[in-house]
C-alpha cells in the first residue's frame, strides 16, 4: 500500500537530477548559494539561454521592428513574427490560422487592453460582466475601469462578481450558471490563484457559462509553470507575463482564439516594440519545451506538498486556501506551487522581515488580492524549477525554530 506521502516524495526522488541539471544554468542562483528565492510568483529568474539569446540578438542584429528594410531590421521584424508563432505553439493553440497574439508589457497590460480595445466598444446600456473579486487586481481593475468609463457616458453596464464558495475560494461553477444571462457579455477568470496556489479547475467554466459567452483567463500564474493547452481550455482570450514564465520584465501577451465575437484587433498606435523582451520570451519557451512543463509543474507541486504537509505539523502556522489544495500530499489535487500562510502571533511583514535575515526571499503583505486590506497580510512562498527540497527543509527548520 502506498503511503500518503509516496506521491511527492517520489516526485522529488525521481526529478532530482533533472532538476539539479536545470538550476544550474540560473546565475544567479548558483552565484549567491547562501540565498532562496522564493518569490517565483512575484517574477521568476532567467535561466544562461535567455540571457544569452538577448546577448546575440543586441550583439548581432540589434533594431527597430516592422520599420526599415535592412537586414538588422528586418530579423527584428521576423523575430517579432517568431514570437508570435511560437507563443500559439507553446499554448496549443488548435487553429493558429484563426487565433492572434499580441506582444503586451505584461498581464496588466494585456488585460487592460482586452477590456477597453475588444470588450468596451461592444458593451451597450444594460449589459453584463462577470470578474473575480477575489483574484489579483490585475484581473479586477481593468473591468471595473471599463464600467466606469462607460457610465461616464451613460452606458450602464452591470459588473457581477464571479462567484467563489466562501469556505474554500474556488469558483462557484453552478452559482455561476445561474448568474450568465443573455446579457453576459464576458466572464474573466484566473488559472492559478496567485494567493492560494489552487488550479481554478476553469475546465469547467465553458458549461458554466454555455457555448456563446467568452472567457477571458488570466494565466500569469500557469504558462510557464504547467502545461497551458488552448486545445484543451475552451476559453477566448489567455493573457500571460514573460517575466513570470523565465523571460524579462515588460514583456508578455494576449492570446486571442477569435471565434467569438469580433477578431482580437488592438487599437491605435503601439510605438516601437518590446524587441528583447521578445526575444527573451521566444528562448524561454524554448527552454520550457526542453525543460518540459509537466515536469516543472510535478516538481513545484512535489516541493509545495512538502512545505505545506511541513507548516500543517506547525500548529503556530495557519496555511490559507481551498481545502481541496490543502489535501497536501496524497491527492495534491488542485495545489499548484504557490503556498500562503500566516503565523497565528507574529505579523506577516515582521515574519518576512526574519525570513530575508536567515536568507529566504518571500512575499509579505497583501499580495495585490482584490478587496484584501491590511489585515489580510500573510506570507507566500511560490516555487520555480529552480527550487530544492532541500530549500522548502530549511525554511521549516527557520520557521519551526520562531515557534
Ligand atoms: N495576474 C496574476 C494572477 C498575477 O499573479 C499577477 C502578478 O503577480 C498579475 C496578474 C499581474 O502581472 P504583471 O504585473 O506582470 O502585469
Amino acid at each position: 500500500m502506498t503511503t500518503q506521502r509516496a506521491p511527492a516524495a517520489r516526485a522529488l526522488e525521481e526529478l532530482r537530477g533533472w532538476h539539479e541539471k536545470l538550476r544550474a544554468q540560473f546565475p544567479i542562483l548558483t552565484g549567491h548559494p547562501e540565498l532562496a528565492y522564493l518569490d517565483s510568483a512575484a517574477t521568476s529568474q532567467k535561466p544562461e539561454a535567455v540571457l544569452d539569446a538577448v546577448r546575440e540578438y543586441l550583439t548581432t542584429s540589434n533594431a527597430n521592428a516592422g520599420r526599415g528594410t535592412y537586414p538588422w531590421a528586418n530579423r527584428t521584424t521576423e523575430l517579432m513574427s517568431e514570437t508570435r508563432r511560437r507563443i500559439k505553439e507553446f499554448l496549443h493553440d488548435p487553429d493558429p490560422e484563426r487565433s492572434g497574439v499580441h506582444l503586451t508589457g505584461g498581464t496588466t497590460e494585456g488585460l487592460r487592453t482586452v477590456a477597453r480595445d475588444w470588450l468596451a466598444p461592444r458593451l451597450a446600456d444594460g449589459d453584463e460582466i462577470v470578474v473575480p473579486f477575489a483574484d489579483h487586481e490585475a484581473n479586477l481593475r481593468p473591468w471595473l475601469e471599463v464600467g466606469e468609463l462607460l457610465a461616464r457616458q451613460g452606458v450602464r453596464v452591470r459588473v457581477r462578481a464571479l462567484p467563489t464558495q466562501e469556505s474554500s475560494g474556488e469558483y462557484d461553477m453552478a452559482e455561476l450558471a445561474r448568474l450568465v444571462t443573455p446579457r453576459t457579455r464576458l466572464v474573466a477568470a484566473t488559472h492559478v490563484h496567485h494567493v492560494y496556489g489552487a488550479d481554478m479547475d476553469v475546465r469547467r467554466l465553458r458549461a458554466a457559462v454555455g457555448p456563446g459567452v467568452p472567457i477571458c483567463l488570466d494565466a500569469a500564474q500557469s504558462v510557464g509553470h504547467l502545461p497551458v493547452s488552448m486545445a484543451e481550455l475552451d476559453v477566448d482570450f489567455a493573457v500571460f507575463s514573460g517575466h513570470k514564465a523565465l523571460a524579462l520584465p515588460g514583456s508578455g501577451a494576449v492570446w486571442a482564439r477569435n471565434a467569438r465575437g469580433p477578431a482580437f484587433a488592438p487599437g491605435g498606435w503601439d510605438g516601437s516594440p518590446n524587441t528583447t523582451g521578445a526575444v527573451a520570451l521566444c528562448a524561454a519557451l524554448d527552454w520550457l519545451d526542453a525543460a518540459d512543463t509537466a515536469r516543472v509543474e510535478r516538481w513545484t507541486r512535489a516541493l509545495a506538498a512538502r512545505l505545506t504537509d511541513g507548516l500543517r505539523r506547525l500548529p503556530a502556522y495557519e496555511v490559507l486556501g481551498c481545502p481541496r489544495s490543502l489535501a497536501a500530499d496524497s491527492p495534491m489535487a488542485g495545489r499548484q506551487g504557490i503556498v500562503t500562510f500566516r503565523h497565528r502571533r507574529i505579523a506577516s511583514g515582521d515574519l518576512g522581515f526574519v525570513l530575508f535575515h536567515e536568507g529566504f526571499m518571500v512575499r509579505s503583505d497583501s499580495l495585490c488580492q482584490g478587496g484584501a486590506g491590511e489585515r489580510q497580510h500573510s506570507v507566500r512562498v511560490s516555487l520555480h524549477v529552480y527550487n530544492s527540497p532541500e530549500e522548502v527543509t530549511r525554511l521549516l527548520g527557520a520557521l519551526a525554530s520562531l515557534g
